[in-house]
């Protein structure tokens, strides 16, 4: 097992440059998983770790070691791709074996290792079959068994379960989370899904256009966002970006949106330095309450979506559309109704300029 550390990377196709100076350090044991939206240059820094792409400036390191000129087959890294490549005329058992052989390893040394490999991913049964008998899932569980055998230091995964169904794929989640845990190889995992970067991620890394805009666990980078893009990439409602100037009365602030006041809850000496500033307030879809009140009412009741266990309702104050997230307990409104908006729980200030976090606030 291995750390990563990536050192100044630059990445050019021709005058193209898709990263330039990238500095990312992957711990030992660390499941990262990078996440972007199509385009932003992920793909290109697993293949770069993997050596199928060369490094147009920088330095990689596996471990202690610089392997910016190393092959891939002498990296000791698998890689697992979103079309698992298995080979169509060989067993689930020879694919797994494949790459064992060519290696040199003795029968039983292959049989011991394809064996725990299937029993650890639940396809002990399967090991006879051929690949096009398999469903989805079961094949992205070879792939990732032919992966496991070779005990790398490293695992990069590039999209594994898009080409699941939903349900398979929230299963699987969960599995490559378990078997993670046992098996606490480093991990580098791509995708453009924000649930899974959250749900699987011991780190995350948010990127757009080739750049790294936050490092962070799921929860920091959830709670405390670098900036707009992230603010608005992390999370199902993203948070509310809500332009507006802050003002203080008595020792209440409230959020002026065009020619209307919402109250904010949460206060701190350092919201102080923004009475009067034009800002962007980030505020998360739970983070909003409603209030049946007939004096304060601010907002009025635009869409609403029910969910089952809670309700997203589009709230219009002005003509400033926000998602608010309400669970089953809570009271229930109707559409057209007006109410009251309150900014309460936590939030972040951004600069109106330049879309950087300047504050957050939490309760507590
Ligand atoms: P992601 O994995 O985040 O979707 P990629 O790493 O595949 O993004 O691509 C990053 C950028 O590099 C994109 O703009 C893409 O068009 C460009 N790119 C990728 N591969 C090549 C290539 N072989 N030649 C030229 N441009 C490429």
């Amino acid at each position: 097992m291995s750390s990563i550390t990536l050192k100044n990377i630059t990445k050019a196709y021709g005058n193209a440059i898709v990263i330039q100076n990238l500095n990312l350090k992957i711990n030992d044991k660390e499941f990262l998983v990078l996440v972007g939206p199509s385009g932003c240059g992920k793909s290109t820094i697993l293949r770069m770790v993997a050596g199928l792409e060369d490094i147009t400036d920088g330095e990689l390191y596996i471990g202690d070691k610089l392997v910016n000129d190393v092959s891939p087959r002498d990296r000791n890294i698998a890689m697992v791709f979103q079309n698992y490549a298995l080979y169509p005329h060989m067993t689930v058992y020879d694919n797994m074996s494949f790459g064992l052989k060519l290696r040199g390893f003795s029968k039983e040394q292959i049989k011991e290792r394809v064996n725990y490999a299937a029993k650890m991913l639940g396809i002990e049964k399967l090991l006879e079959r051929k690949p096009k008998t398999l469903s989805g899932g079961q094949r992205q569980r070879v792939a990732l068994g032919r992966a496991i055998v070779r005990n790398p230091k490293v695992f990069l995964l590039d999209e594994p379960l898009s080409n699941l169904d939903a349900k398979l794929r929230t299963q699987m989640r969960l599995e490559l989370k378990k078997l993670h845990s046992k098996i606490k190889t480093t991990t580098i995992y791509v995708t453009h899904d924000q649930v899974e970067a959250m749900t699987l991620g011991d780190r995350i890394v948010v990127m757009n256009r080739g750049e790294i805009l936050q490092v962070g666990t799921p929860m920091e980078v959830y709670d405390y966002p670098a900036d707009t893009f992230v603010a608005g990439f992390i999370g199902n409602p993203p948070m509310n970006i809500i332009p507006c100037v802050l003002e203080k009365s008595g020792d209440k602030v409230f959020a002026k949106i065009e020619e209307n006041l919402v109250k904010i809850e949460i206060s701190s000496d350092e919201l102080m330095n923004y009475i009067g500033k034009k800002v962007m307030l980030g505020i998360r879809p739970e983070n909003i309450a409603l209030k049946k009140s007939a004096e304060q009412n601010n907002a009025v009741v635009d869409m609403i979506e029910v969910l089952g266990s809670e309700s997203i309702l589009n709230v219009k104050v002005g003509s400033q559309e926000m998602k608010v997230r309400l669970y089953d307990s809570e009271e229930t409104f109707t559409i057209g109704e007006k109410i009251e908006v309150i900014f309460g729980n936590g939030f972040t200030l951004f600069d109106a300029d330049n879309g950087r976090a300047m504050c957050h606030i939490h309760a507590g």
